[in-house]
């Protein structure tokens, strides 16, 4: 995989989709939202269901203001900034072009890298693979752990125990893994609610 961290211009990064769409997971689940899909993740998570994302040069460089053109013409109040990876470019240009068309700035990230860029809501989901920054914990709006098996749960706590207070967090099945992780799930927020329960409802609805 080609490092693309640092060697992109802010103004210019590597698109693998953008699409409007619901927003299925999260805080945000359920809301109208625009995705914008960037190319190029160095985390390596063995269940990823976008590995065609992770080689950032096999997807097309394009403008960020070609970017907020796209999203500002669907109609959409929210901008979601996913990936991959986002957080491996300098996404200041991005979101201040995207406030400046009056569109609202989500990330959902890893958060393996230092965040840049201004952000209304910040999910952080940090994976196993590769530790986050130390940080983007006090960044977060959201803290969503991606369960994939028991040791989940331990693993969810002691990253709960580094987000403020007022960061919501949310318990979501690994979508291969959902008929077996979901029944734990629900018994751990029941036994724990300062949990909520996430669901991947896009992939129920067949929506992206
Ligand atoms: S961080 Fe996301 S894109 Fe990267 S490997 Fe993990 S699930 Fe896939």
């Amino acid at each position: 995989m080609v490092e693309v961290k640092d060697k992109i211009s802010s103004e210019v990064l590597p698109l693998m989709e953008d699409f409007y769409t619901i927003q299925g997971e999260g805080f945000y689940q359920g809301h109208a939202a625009y995705f914008i899909r960037l190319g190029g993740c160095d985390v390596g998570c063995v269940w990823c269901d976008v590995k065609d994302s992770w080689d950032a040069s096999a997807h097309p460089l394009l403008h960020v203001d070609e970017m907020c053109l796209r999203a500002k013409a669907s109609g959409t109040q929210i901008v979601v900034i996913t990936g991959g990876e986002p957080v491996m470019y300098d996404l200041s240009i991005l979101t201040q072009r995207l406030k400046h068309s009056g569109l609202r700035t989500h990330i959902e990230t890893s958060g393996v890298y230092p965040l840049s860029g201004t952000w209304d809501w910040v999910c952080l989901s940090p994976k196993k693979f590769k530790s986050p920054d130390a940080t983007i914990f006090e960044q977060a709006s959201e803290l969503k752990i991606i369960v994939y098996n028991r040791s989940d749960f331990a693993w969810a706590e002691e990253h709960a125990e580094k987000v403020e207070s007022s960061c919501h967090l949310f318990l979501q099945p690994e979508w291969s893994k959902e008929k077996e992780m979901l029944p734990l799930i629900i018994d751990y927020v029941k036994s724990n609610p300062k949990w909520q329960v996430s669901l991947q409802t896009h992939k129920y609805m067949n929506i992206p």
